[in-house]
């Protein structure tokens, strides 16, 4: 059969591991299971949001327009409906994002080590990708290649996936005055709830920046600290000129209208969210301070995850004998790291990382 040619080099999408998978794979009960792979909330759904949805004839399709969500969005970010769109995870907004402006000669430009599906989705449209020499975000770096290569798209994951660095809103800014407008700049905030909270300076504000420049898109997603992975619901905020090249691209019913119910009434409860946040720093503090002890390095997080490194682990290893003890981590070795990544889990899910490595270290 013949395929697509662009599909030689895409490495397919290393999703973290289902927990299903490791409940047949290692024979271990499911409740025994810590899933700490995909930056999900480990405190789950809001219960607010499990209340408000129902499952009745489902029959009809989705109110396509989704206004309900986009009056909520337009209300919490202070800009206009019209400046949002909604996809099926914020993944599905890369995608339109690609497609939209895909052209001959398209390239993008994103970090040294970032989120995998820019250069996944650019690759499928034949674009090339060029990345910064540094792993995480540069902006000098980003300048300097934007110069050279003059990309149709750059992408800032802020902050980072999978490092956990954050660039400053004052220092994107800095740097969108050297982009000229034909450049679409895709300020990715799948993390931003955590950051902005971490620290003021890192907060983004998109109605600022769509109102400044008609070449910004903003990203954010439910499937984070809103607890809603398993929804599928991101969003895209920019000026109208960019959104209605956007919804061209989209197909229509792109979200189901479950979906739709959870993420609107997710919105709403933002207590829950807070509560999420703090409860999640308060945890970071513990696995820093278990880095420090064990002689682990670690990349300050503004976010739900920590990147663990060190000489003395061999990351894969340390990964599988994990999850054959029941915890799904994210080994970056697919990043050429021997690193990991893990996301903040709760207090108890924490305890039992923490021991297993311990663990490991005293037999290996
Ligand atoms: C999780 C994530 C997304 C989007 O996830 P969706 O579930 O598709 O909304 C986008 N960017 C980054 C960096 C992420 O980590």
């Amino acid at each position: 059969m013949y395929f697509n040619p662009m599909l030689r080099d895409i490495a397919s999408y290393e999703a973290g591991k289902p927990i299903e998978l490791v409940v047949r794979e290692y024979g271990i009960k499911r409740e025994d299971i810590v899933k700490l792979a995909s930056n999900e909330n480990p405190y789950g759904t809001s219960p607010k949001v499990l209340q408000s949805i129902h499952l009745e004839d489902m029959s009809l399709y989705p109110d396509d327009s989704y206004y309900e969500l986009k009056d909520g969005l337009a209300a919490h970010y202070g800009v206009d409906s019209q400046n949002i769109i909604i996809g099926s995870g914020s993944d599905q907004i890369i995608e339109f994002c690609i497609h939209a402006l895909h052209k001959e000669g398209f390239k993008i430009l994103h970090a040294g080590i970032t989120f995998a599906m820019y250069g996944i989705y650019a690759k499928l449209y034949g674009a090339k990708v060029l990345k910064t020499p540094d792993n995480a975000h540069n902006l000098a770096q980003f300048l300097e290649s934007y110069q050279t290569h003059k990309p149709d798209i750059i992408f800032l994951c802020v902050p980072n996936n999978p490092l956990g660095e954050c660039l400053e809103s004052k220092q994107i800014e800095d740097f969108l005055a050297h982009i000229s407008p034909d450049t679409l700049v895709v300020i990715d905030g799948a993390y931003q709830e955590y950051a902005a909270y971490k620290d003021s300076a890192r907060g983004i504000a998109p109605a600022h920046f769509i109102d400044k420049y008609p070449n910004v898109i903003y990203l954010g997603t439910f499937s984070k600290v809103y607890g809603l992975g398993g929804m599928r619901v991101g969003y895209g905020i920019a000026q109208k000129d960019i959104i209605t090249a956007l919804h061209k691209v989209r197909a229509p019913f792109n979200i189901t209208t479950l979906s739709l119910q959870a993420a609107i009434s997710a919105l709403k409860d933002q207590e829950f969210i807070r509560s999420c946040i703090q409860k999640n720093f308060e945890q970071m503090t513990r696995y820093e301070e278990f880095a420090t002890t064990n002689g682990i390095g670690f990349i300050p997080s503004y976010t739900n995850f920590i990147t663990y490194h060190s000489e003395q682990i061999q990351s894969t290893k340390l990964c599988q004998w994990l999850l054959e003890r029941g915890v799904i981590v994210r080994d970056l070795a697919s990043y050429s790291l021997n690193a990991l990544r893990i996301t903040i889990g709760t207090q108890e899910q924490n305890t039992r990382v923490f021991a297993l490595i311990q663990e490991y270290f005293s037999n290996n």
